[in-house]
């Protein structure tokens, strides 16, 4: 059995059990944690003001006294949400014939170009809309309680990572060596994947355009997030789950920067806040493609991971886009366009900055992930999230369906305090999508499933 295998199908029970001591007290505290979810909203001015001073001491910058003050366990014993997970197996199945499609993604590079030179991308929550981001980050103070300091530890590290000067201490191997051996590395590490891509500025938030004046190649770390937890999303756990993946992922880059520096290269290293879009440089190194939910889906783990970046000078060979078949898989699943509390993804595509995608409606879903822990139920009812695209391959094969779709297993969720099986959505009222803080974005109507049946794949 596999380390990816061992992480499949495992009952709540046993998920919850491989958290270790953090799971039982989690299971154990579920009454205790239920009244808090409940009497925590009486008390969010309150709850909001504290948290709010917290918040602004973490953007003045980590080296802060706040953070230095919250003493630590040693390794050992340190609570963790997440087991620690190997490397993927190499990628080898053939996609079946009526799933093929095109590697990567569409694009129209002139349209991205003529994007790029009108309006650089920058950072939504941070630059573009800080209230909103401020919003959203009000409500993880119970997910990151755990998690913060290391969280912290792995941010100074990547910051001062990212500031050093290397001098050459050994003659580097040529290229297509070298980008073995930090590929290698990041496996060792038990990174779940590491590929290479061209460095492109179009992906790059305006804010950080100088950080990486030089670097003309970005190394892409996907880490799996813990299996039980997920699962359970809208949660706490869930979300604790996907800040202690980040902490990981962070950690484990600083040995694959502290290599390039031997080899005296330079190396910038991505923060969890993100400097740039992460899935273009992810679908250009071919360890995955996007889905209908807007998000990366691997082959094991859909989008149940994180990914980072770090740029870099070093001559790395550059890694091809790869066709697993997900534009089709989602074309006949739409099961995250269906699931979505918020009616915020839709299943037609378009071209948007020059990509061929389906564009999620922002002022729909923030104010779902500002509520309800980040929300992420359009992964977690992914089949390619919970099966992992082998089992999908066999179902398709076989039946010529989508493994799971339309089953309370894989779309039924849990959400303020009620389940939701197929077919049932919770109903929002009108007044949950007009907040005051929410008037800055577009709000487009939500598209439909039969509009999406009227999109128009552009000729290749
Ligand atoms: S995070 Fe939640 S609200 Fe936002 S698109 Fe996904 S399912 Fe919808
Ligand atoms: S839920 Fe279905 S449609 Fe949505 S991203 Fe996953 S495979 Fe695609």
């Amino acid at each position: 059995m596999t380390e990816v295998e061992k992480y499949r199908g495992k009952s709540r029970a046993q998920a919850i059990g491989e958290a270790g001591l953090f799971g039982m007290l989690y299971t154990l505290t579920a009454p205790v944690r239920r009244v808090v979810d409940v009497a925590v909203p009486l008390f969010r001015p309150f709850a909001w003001k504290s948290v709010g001073a917290l918040g602004a001491a973490s953007r003045a910058g980590w080296w802060v006294p706040y953070f230095r003050l919250i003493p630590s366990l040693p390794r050992p014993f340190r609570f963790r949400t997440n087991p620690v997970l190997g490397p993927w197996p190499e990628w080898s199945r053939p996609v079946p014939e009526g799933l093929r499609s095109y590697p990567g993604y569409l694009s129209d590079p002139s349209a991205e170009d003529a994007a790029f030179a009108a309006k650089p991308l920058r950072d939504f929550l941070d630059h573009e809309y800080p209230e909103i981001g401020e919003w959203i980050r009000r409500g993880i103070w119970r997910s990151g309680f755990f998690v913060k300091p290391r969280l912290q530890r792995a941010l100074r590290a990547i910051f001062e990572a990212s500031q050093l000067q290397p001098q050459r201490a050994e003659k580097p191997p040529a290229p297509d060596a070298l980008t073995a051996e930090i590929k290698d590395l990041g496996l060792q590490l038990r990174l779940s994947a590491v590929g290479v891509a061209a460095y492109d500025p179009k992906y790059r938030f305006k804010e950080f355009f100088e950080d990486e004046a030089g670097h003309d190649r970005v190394i892409v770390c996907i880490l799996e997030e813990n299996y039980g937890a997920q699962q359970t999303a809208p949660s706490v756990r869930s979300d604790r789950a996907t800040l202690s993946t980040y902490a990981d992922i962070m950690t484990r880059q600083v040995k694959i920067a502290e290599r390039l520096h031997r080899y005296g290269y330079r190396a910038y290293l991505h923060d969890v806040d993100g400097q740039a879009l992460t899935i273009p440089y992810a679908v250009a190194a071919g360890l995955g493609q996007l889905g209908l939910n807007g998000q990366l889906l691997t082959p094991y783990a859909g989008s149940r991971c994180r990914i980072m970046l770090i740029s870099t000078d070093a001559p790395l060979v550059p890694d091809s886009p790869v066709d697993y078949g997900v534009p089709k898989i989602c074309d006949n699943c739409r099961a995250c366009v269906r699931r979505c509390p918020a009616k915020a993804l839709s299943a037609k595509r378009a071209f948007y900055r020059g990509v061929w995608k389906a564009k999620l409606n922002t002022a729909r879903c923030v104010p779902v992930l500002a509520n309800n822990h980040d929300c992420d139920i359009c992964t977690t009812v992914c089949p390619v999230q919970r099966y992992g695209l082998p089992a999908i391959y066999d179902e398709f094969e076989r039946t010529g369906s989508i493994l799971g779709k339309g089953t309370d297993d894989l779309e039924g969720y849990d959400f303020g305090g009620r389940h939701y099986g197929p077919g049932q959505r919770p109903e929002l009222l009108k007044e949950y999508f007009e907040l005051p803080v929410l008037s800055q974005l577009s709000r487009p109507e939500p598209d439909t499933e039969q509009a999406a049946s009227s999109s128009i794949e552009p000729a290749r």
